[in-house]
Protein backbone atom coordinates (compact mmCIF):
# COMPACT_ATOMS: atom_id res chain seq x y z
CA UNK A 1 0.00 0.00 0.00
CA UNK A 2 2.50 2.02 0.37
CA UNK A 3 5.24 1.50 -2.02
CA UNK A 4 4.58 4.95 -4.26
CA UNK A 5 7.22 7.08 -5.27
CA UNK A 6 7.04 10.52 -6.36
CA UNK A 7 8.82 13.20 -7.53
CA UNK A 8 8.74 16.65 -5.78
CA UNK A 9 7.14 19.66 -7.60
CA UNK A 10 9.22 22.08 -9.48
CA UNK A 11 10.30 24.60 -7.04
CA UNK A 12 9.62 28.11 -8.79
CA UNK A 13 12.30 30.22 -5.93
CA UNK A 14 15.55 29.96 -6.98
CA UNK A 15 16.80 26.13 -7.10
CA UNK A 16 20.54 26.17 -5.47
CA UNK A 17 20.18 22.10 -4.86
CA UNK A 18 18.72 21.15 -7.81
CA UNK A 19 20.18 17.37 -6.92
CA UNK A 20 18.32 16.80 -3.86
CA UNK A 21 14.71 19.02 -5.14
CA UNK A 22 14.51 16.42 -8.31
CA UNK A 23 15.28 13.25 -6.64
CA UNK A 24 13.02 10.88 -6.02
CA UNK A 25 12.01 10.03 -2.52
CA UNK A 26 10.13 6.64 -1.69
CA UNK A 27 7.35 6.89 0.70
CA UNK A 28 8.70 3.56 2.13
CA UNK A 29 11.72 5.33 3.55
CA UNK A 30 9.28 7.62 5.89
CA UNK A 31 7.68 4.64 7.61
CA UNK A 32 8.89 2.51 10.08
CA UNK A 33 6.39 2.10 12.65
CA UNK A 34 7.76 0.30 15.84
CA UNK A 35 10.41 -1.11 13.86
CA UNK A 36 14.35 -0.07 14.41
CA UNK A 37 15.92 2.08 11.70
CA UNK A 38 18.77 0.19 10.31
CA UNK A 39 21.11 3.20 11.36
CA UNK A 40 20.05 3.30 15.03
CA UNK A 41 19.60 -0.51 15.68
CA UNK A 42 23.14 -1.00 16.12
CA UNK A 43 25.09 -0.56 19.30
CA UNK A 44 28.37 0.89 19.43
CA UNK A 45 30.45 -1.41 21.11
CA UNK A 46 33.08 1.36 23.05
CA UNK A 47 36.89 1.27 22.76
CA UNK A 48 37.63 4.06 25.66
CA UNK A 49 35.80 5.10 28.86
CA UNK A 50 35.99 8.73 29.39
CA UNK A 51 38.57 8.12 32.44
CA UNK A 52 40.52 6.33 29.93
CA UNK A 53 41.31 9.34 27.57
CA UNK A 54 44.27 11.74 28.65
CA UNK A 55 41.92 14.33 29.88
CA UNK A 56 42.81 16.95 32.56
CA UNK A 57 41.01 15.68 36.05
CA UNK A 58 38.83 19.13 35.95
CA UNK A 59 37.65 18.60 32.44
CA UNK A 60 36.82 14.48 33.66
CA UNK A 61 34.72 16.24 36.42
CA UNK A 62 32.56 18.61 33.50
CA UNK A 63 31.93 15.38 31.72
CA UNK A 64 30.70 13.77 34.09
CA UNK A 65 28.35 16.51 35.08
CA UNK A 66 27.32 16.72 31.90
CA UNK A 67 26.05 13.48 32.30
CA UNK A 68 27.89 11.46 29.30
CA UNK A 69 29.03 8.72 31.19
CA UNK A 70 30.62 6.92 27.83
CA UNK A 71 32.04 8.10 25.05
CA UNK A 72 29.56 8.07 22.02
CA UNK A 73 30.79 6.70 18.27
CA UNK A 74 32.22 9.89 17.26
CA UNK A 75 33.74 10.76 20.38
CA UNK A 76 35.32 7.51 21.04
CA UNK A 77 36.90 7.50 17.38
CA UNK A 78 38.02 10.97 17.32
CA UNK A 79 39.37 12.36 20.37
CA UNK A 80 42.49 10.81 20.56
CA UNK A 81 43.46 11.63 16.88
CA UNK A 82 42.61 14.89 18.12
CA UNK A 83 44.20 15.33 21.06
CA UNK A 84 47.53 13.95 18.38
CA UNK A 85 47.11 16.58 16.04
CA UNK A 86 45.61 14.86 13.60
CA UNK A 87 43.15 16.57 10.67
CA UNK A 88 40.05 14.68 10.77
CA UNK A 89 37.09 14.25 8.76
CA UNK A 90 34.14 12.95 10.95
CA UNK A 91 30.96 11.65 9.36
CA UNK A 92 28.60 12.21 11.99
CA UNK A 93 25.54 13.97 11.73
CA UNK A 94 23.18 15.87 14.67
CA UNK A 95 22.98 13.80 17.77
CA UNK A 96 25.80 11.55 17.82
CA UNK A 97 27.92 13.62 19.93
CA UNK A 98 30.00 15.47 17.28
CA UNK A 99 30.35 18.74 19.48
CA UNK A 100 31.67 17.33 22.53
CA UNK A 101 33.67 15.29 19.85
CA UNK A 102 35.95 17.95 18.97
CA UNK A 103 35.58 20.37 21.95
CA UNK A 104 36.48 17.87 24.61
CA UNK A 105 40.25 18.16 22.79
CA UNK A 106 39.79 21.50 22.23
CA UNK A 107 39.53 22.21 25.83
CA UNK A 108 42.31 19.73 27.19
CA UNK A 109 44.70 21.12 24.20
CA UNK A 110 44.09 24.97 25.69
CA UNK A 111 44.32 23.57 29.16
CA UNK A 112 47.77 22.33 28.03
CA UNK A 113 48.51 25.58 26.24
CA UNK A 114 46.28 28.21 27.15
CA UNK A 115 46.93 30.43 23.58
CA UNK A 116 44.68 33.19 22.82
CA UNK A 117 42.91 32.65 19.46
CA UNK A 118 43.52 28.81 19.50
CA UNK A 119 40.60 27.64 17.44
CA UNK A 120 38.06 29.17 14.85
CA UNK A 121 35.13 27.29 14.60
CA UNK A 122 32.30 27.92 11.73
CA UNK A 123 29.00 26.55 11.84
CA UNK A 124 26.54 27.24 9.22
CA UNK A 125 23.88 28.90 10.91
CA UNK A 126 23.49 31.31 13.63
CA UNK A 127 21.62 28.57 15.96
CA UNK A 128 24.40 26.06 15.58
CA UNK A 129 26.79 28.68 16.41
CA UNK A 130 25.36 29.57 19.82
CA UNK A 131 24.50 25.83 21.04
CA UNK A 132 27.99 25.49 20.13
CA UNK A 133 28.92 28.23 22.10
CA UNK A 134 26.77 26.78 25.07
CA UNK A 135 28.36 23.63 25.06
CA UNK A 136 31.85 24.95 25.44
CA UNK A 137 30.56 26.93 28.42
CA UNK A 138 29.54 24.02 30.27
CA UNK A 139 32.42 21.60 29.52
CA UNK A 140 35.03 24.47 30.30
CA UNK A 141 33.51 25.75 33.32
CA UNK A 142 35.51 27.28 35.35
CA UNK A 143 38.72 26.71 33.42
CA UNK A 144 39.38 30.42 32.92
CA UNK A 145 38.81 29.61 28.75
CA UNK A 146 36.77 32.10 26.68
CA UNK A 147 35.13 32.46 23.86
CA UNK A 148 32.66 34.51 21.87
CA UNK A 149 30.20 34.18 19.06
CA UNK A 150 30.38 36.25 15.64
CA UNK A 151 26.64 35.61 13.72
CA UNK A 152 24.23 37.66 12.26
CA UNK A 153 21.29 39.38 13.57
CA UNK A 154 23.75 40.57 16.77
CA UNK A 155 24.99 44.09 17.36
CA UNK A 156 28.25 44.97 15.83
CA UNK A 157 29.56 47.10 18.63
CA UNK A 158 28.66 44.51 20.90
CA UNK A 159 30.82 42.34 18.73
CA UNK A 160 33.80 44.08 17.94
CA UNK A 161 34.47 44.94 21.89
CA UNK A 162 33.97 40.95 22.79
CA UNK A 163 36.37 40.68 19.69
CA UNK A 164 38.82 43.03 21.91
CA UNK A 165 38.64 40.66 25.17
CA UNK A 166 40.97 37.39 25.59
CA UNK A 167 39.12 34.77 23.37
CA UNK A 168 40.72 31.12 23.59
CA UNK A 169 37.99 30.04 20.92
CA UNK A 170 35.62 32.06 18.71
CA UNK A 171 32.67 30.65 17.10
CA UNK A 172 31.07 32.34 14.10
CA UNK A 173 28.62 31.53 10.87
CA UNK A 174 30.89 32.60 7.63
CA UNK A 175 28.86 35.80 6.64
CA UNK A 176 29.60 37.51 10.51
CA UNK A 177 32.92 36.14 10.63
CA UNK A 178 33.75 37.85 6.86
CA UNK A 179 32.45 40.94 8.35
CA UNK A 180 34.62 41.13 10.87
CA UNK A 181 37.59 40.35 8.95
CA UNK A 182 36.69 43.19 6.41
CA UNK A 183 36.25 45.85 9.21
CA UNK A 184 40.11 44.46 10.29
CA UNK A 185 38.56 43.30 13.81
CA UNK A 186 39.56 39.37 13.66
CA UNK A 187 42.98 38.04 12.00
CA UNK A 188 42.38 34.33 11.15
CA UNK A 189 46.09 34.34 10.75
CA UNK A 190 46.38 33.47 14.27
CA UNK A 191 44.50 30.51 14.83
CA UNK A 192 45.93 26.79 14.79
CA UNK A 193 42.92 25.13 14.52
CA UNK A 194 40.19 24.87 12.29
CA UNK A 195 36.99 23.59 12.91
CA UNK A 196 34.19 23.37 10.40
CA UNK A 197 30.91 21.52 11.81
CA UNK A 198 27.45 20.99 9.05
CA UNK A 199 30.30 21.20 6.44
CA UNK A 200 27.66 19.80 3.81
CA UNK A 201 25.04 21.91 5.55
CA UNK A 202 27.94 25.05 4.78
CA UNK A 203 28.46 24.12 1.12
CA UNK A 204 24.11 23.42 0.64
CA UNK A 205 23.84 27.21 1.75
CA UNK A 206 26.62 28.34 -0.80
CA UNK A 207 29.20 29.45 1.41
CA UNK A 208 32.40 27.40 0.03
CA UNK A 209 33.47 30.85 -1.10
CA UNK A 210 34.05 31.94 2.22
CA UNK A 211 34.89 28.99 3.71
CA UNK A 212 38.16 28.83 1.44
CA UNK A 213 39.23 32.39 1.50
CA UNK A 214 39.10 31.83 5.69
CA UNK A 215 40.94 28.86 5.25
CA UNK A 216 43.52 30.52 2.69
CA UNK A 217 44.07 33.36 5.46
CA UNK A 218 44.53 30.59 8.38
CA UNK A 219 48.50 30.88 7.76
CA UNK A 220 49.62 29.36 11.02
CA UNK A 221 46.98 26.48 11.17
CA UNK A 222 48.46 23.29 12.88
CA UNK A 223 44.99 21.22 12.52
CA UNK A 224 41.74 21.03 10.96
CA UNK A 225 38.51 19.08 12.08
CA UNK A 226 35.88 19.05 9.60
CA UNK A 227 32.40 16.91 10.51
CA UNK A 228 29.88 16.25 7.74
CA UNK A 229 26.61 14.09 8.05
CA UNK A 230 27.18 13.20 4.69
CA UNK A 231 30.20 13.11 2.39
CA UNK A 232 29.31 14.20 -1.16
CA UNK A 233 32.03 13.58 -3.91
CA UNK A 234 31.27 17.31 -4.79
CA UNK A 235 32.96 18.56 -1.37
CA UNK A 236 36.47 16.39 -2.18
CA UNK A 237 38.32 19.31 -3.80
CA UNK A 238 37.48 21.77 -1.38
CA UNK A 239 38.13 18.98 1.83
CA UNK A 240 41.50 18.52 -0.09
CA UNK A 241 42.81 21.81 0.21
CA UNK A 242 41.38 22.50 3.82
CA UNK A 243 42.93 19.09 5.79
CA UNK A 244 46.06 17.61 5.16
CA UNK A 245 46.45 13.81 5.56
CA UNK A 246 42.88 13.68 7.44
CA UNK A 247 41.83 10.44 9.22
CA UNK A 248 38.16 9.43 8.46
CA UNK A 249 36.14 8.67 11.00
CA UNK A 250 32.36 7.68 10.94
CA UNK A 251 29.40 7.92 13.03
CA UNK A 252 26.26 5.36 12.52
CA UNK A 253 24.64 6.05 16.25
CA UNK A 254 23.72 8.44 18.07
CA UNK A 255 24.03 9.47 21.71
CA UNK A 256 20.14 9.09 21.86
CA UNK A 257 19.23 6.03 20.69
CA UNK A 258 16.85 7.34 18.32
CA UNK A 259 15.55 3.78 17.50
CA UNK A 260 12.66 4.47 19.91
CA UNK A 261 11.21 7.25 17.20
CA UNK A 262 7.55 5.45 15.80
CA UNK A 263 7.37 6.85 11.92
CA UNK A 264 4.35 7.11 10.34
CA UNK A 265 2.74 8.55 7.20
CA UNK A 266 -0.48 9.86 6.55
CA UNK A 267 -2.08 10.13 3.53
CA UNK A 268 -4.47 13.49 3.04
CA UNK A 269 -5.18 13.11 -0.97
CA UNK A 270 -9.18 14.65 -0.73
CA UNK A 271 -9.15 15.91 2.72
CA UNK A 272 -8.64 18.71 4.03
CA UNK A 273 -4.85 18.96 5.24
CA UNK A 274 -5.49 21.25 8.09
CA UNK A 275 -8.18 18.90 9.41
CA UNK A 276 -5.85 16.42 9.39
CA UNK A 277 -3.42 18.01 11.04
CA UNK A 278 -5.88 18.88 13.85
CA UNK A 279 -6.80 16.13 14.43
CA UNK A 280 -3.00 14.88 15.41
CA UNK A 281 -2.65 17.69 17.18
CA UNK A 282 -5.38 17.04 19.49
CA UNK A 283 -4.23 13.29 20.57
CA UNK A 284 -2.58 13.85 23.06
CA UNK A 285 -3.54 17.43 23.41
CA UNK A 286 -0.37 19.98 24.46
CA UNK A 287 2.08 17.20 23.51
CA UNK A 288 5.28 19.36 22.43
CA UNK A 289 5.49 19.35 19.15
CA UNK A 290 7.19 20.82 15.98
CA UNK A 291 5.68 21.23 12.34
CA UNK A 292 8.01 21.38 9.52
CA UNK A 293 7.21 23.38 6.50
CA UNK A 294 8.77 24.02 3.32
CA UNK A 295 9.07 27.73 2.85
CA UNK A 296 9.06 30.84 5.06
CA UNK A 297 5.40 31.47 3.67
CA UNK A 298 4.07 28.50 4.71
CA UNK A 299 5.05 28.68 8.21
CA UNK A 300 3.57 32.05 8.16
CA UNK A 301 0.01 30.80 6.89
CA UNK A 302 -0.19 27.43 8.72
CA UNK A 303 1.01 29.74 12.02
CA UNK A 304 -1.80 32.13 11.02
CA UNK A 305 -4.39 29.38 10.91
CA UNK A 306 -3.09 27.53 14.21
CA UNK A 307 -3.54 31.22 16.15
CA UNK A 308 -6.94 31.33 15.09
CA UNK A 309 -7.54 27.97 15.80
CA UNK A 310 -6.20 28.70 19.83
CA UNK A 311 -3.07 26.50 19.27
CA UNK A 312 -0.20 28.06 21.43
CA UNK A 313 2.20 27.90 18.29
CA UNK A 314 4.99 30.48 17.04
CA UNK A 315 7.37 29.58 13.93
CA UNK A 316 10.92 30.38 13.42
CA UNK A 317 12.55 30.83 10.24
CA UNK A 318 14.67 32.50 8.76
CA UNK A 319 13.22 36.16 8.26
CA UNK A 320 12.64 36.32 12.09
CA UNK A 321 15.23 38.33 14.03
CA UNK A 322 17.58 36.92 15.99
CA UNK A 323 16.04 38.17 18.78
CA UNK A 324 12.69 36.42 17.89
CA UNK A 325 14.32 33.57 16.81
CA UNK A 326 16.01 32.90 20.37
CA UNK A 327 12.54 34.27 21.88
CA UNK A 328 10.39 31.56 20.28
CA UNK A 329 12.72 28.68 20.95
CA UNK A 330 12.84 29.55 24.82
CA UNK A 331 8.75 30.29 24.44
CA UNK A 332 9.10 26.42 23.07
CA UNK A 333 11.72 25.34 25.46
CA UNK A 334 10.14 26.47 28.61
CA UNK A 335 6.74 25.04 27.67
CA UNK A 336 4.86 28.61 27.06
CA UNK A 337 4.12 27.30 23.50
CA UNK A 338 3.96 23.72 22.24
CA UNK A 339 3.88 23.82 18.60
CA UNK A 340 6.34 25.49 17.62
CA UNK A 341 6.57 25.60 13.27
CA UNK A 342 9.75 25.47 11.46
CA UNK A 343 11.37 25.15 8.50
CA UNK A 344 14.67 23.40 7.89
CA UNK A 345 16.68 26.26 9.43
CA UNK A 346 16.37 24.65 12.65
CA UNK A 347 16.48 20.94 11.21
CA UNK A 348 19.71 20.46 11.98
CA UNK A 349 21.67 20.68 14.87
CA UNK A 350 18.87 22.28 17.47
CA UNK A 351 18.97 20.40 20.79
CA UNK A 352 15.20 20.20 22.46
CA UNK A 353 15.47 17.17 24.59
CA UNK A 354 11.52 16.86 24.79
CA UNK A 355 9.90 17.17 21.70
CA UNK A 356 7.69 14.37 21.70
CA UNK A 357 6.19 14.92 18.16
CA UNK A 358 7.62 15.57 14.45
CA UNK A 359 5.02 16.54 11.74
CA UNK A 360 5.91 16.90 8.15
CA UNK A 361 3.45 19.06 7.20
CA UNK A 362 5.11 19.61 4.27
CA UNK A 363 7.66 16.34 2.56
CA UNK A 364 11.16 17.19 3.29
CA UNK A 365 13.69 17.60 0.10
CA UNK A 366 15.24 14.31 0.26
CA UNK A 367 16.11 11.72 3.31
CA UNK A 368 19.03 13.45 4.71
CA UNK A 369 16.72 16.26 5.91
CA UNK A 370 13.62 13.68 6.79
CA UNK A 371 16.41 12.12 9.35
CA UNK A 372 17.75 15.51 10.55
CA UNK A 373 14.28 16.59 10.93
CA UNK A 374 12.60 13.70 12.49
CA UNK A 375 16.03 13.45 15.01
CA UNK A 376 14.47 16.37 17.14
CA UNK A 377 12.36 14.37 18.67
CA UNK A 378 13.29 10.67 20.50
CA UNK A 379 16.11 12.60 22.06
CA UNK A 380 17.90 11.84 25.43
CA UNK A 381 17.02 8.55 26.25
CA UNK A 382 12.86 9.57 25.16
CA UNK A 383 10.73 8.09 22.49
CA UNK A 384 9.04 10.11 20.41
CA UNK A 385 6.85 10.21 16.59
CA UNK A 386 6.99 11.82 13.65
CA UNK A 387 4.15 11.29 11.20
CA UNK A 388 4.63 13.18 8.03
CA UNK A 389 1.71 14.09 5.58
CA UNK A 390 1.89 13.21 2.31
CA UNK A 391 -0.76 15.39 -0.31
P1 LIG B 1 25.45 16.79 19.09
O1 LIG B 1 25.45 15.66 18.10
O2 LIG B 1 26.80 17.32 19.35
O3 LIG B 1 24.44 17.85 18.71
O4 LIG B 1 24.97 16.17 20.49
C1 LIG B 1 23.70 15.68 20.66
C2 LIG B 1 23.33 15.55 22.11
O5 LIG B 1 24.07 14.51 22.72
C3 LIG B 1 23.55 16.78 22.95
O6 LIG B 1 22.39 16.94 23.75
C4 LIG B 1 24.72 16.44 23.82
O7 LIG B 1 24.65 17.11 25.05
C5 LIG B 1 24.56 14.95 23.98
N1 LIG B 1 25.82 14.21 24.21
C6 LIG B 1 27.03 14.48 23.70
N2 LIG B 1 27.93 13.56 24.09
C7 LIG B 1 27.27 12.68 24.87
C8 LIG B 1 27.65 11.49 25.57
N3 LIG B 1 28.89 11.02 25.54
N4 LIG B 1 26.69 10.84 26.27
C9 LIG B 1 25.41 11.31 26.29
N5 LIG B 1 24.99 12.40 25.65
C10 LIG B 1 25.91 13.09 24.95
Amino acid sequence: MHNISYSRRKRTRKQTTTKSVNKTIDVNQYIHTGEQSPETATVYQNKYTFTEFPLHQKLQTLIAQKGYSRPSEIQDKSIIPILQGEDIIGIAGTGTGKTAAFLIPLIQQLLENKRHNHALIIAPTRELATQINEEFASLSKGLGLYSTVLIGGTSVFQTLNTLKRTNHVIIGTPGRLQDMNAQGAIDYSQFKVLVLDEFDRMLDMGFSREVQKINNQMTSKEQSLLFSATLDPAQEHLIREITNKPIVVKSATSTHRSSSIDQQVVYTEGKDKFQVLKSILNQPIDAKTILFCETKRHANQLLKKLINDSYAADAIHGNKSQNRRDQTLSSFKTGKINILIATDVIARGIDISDVELVINYQTPRNYADYVHRIGRTGRAGKTGRAITLID
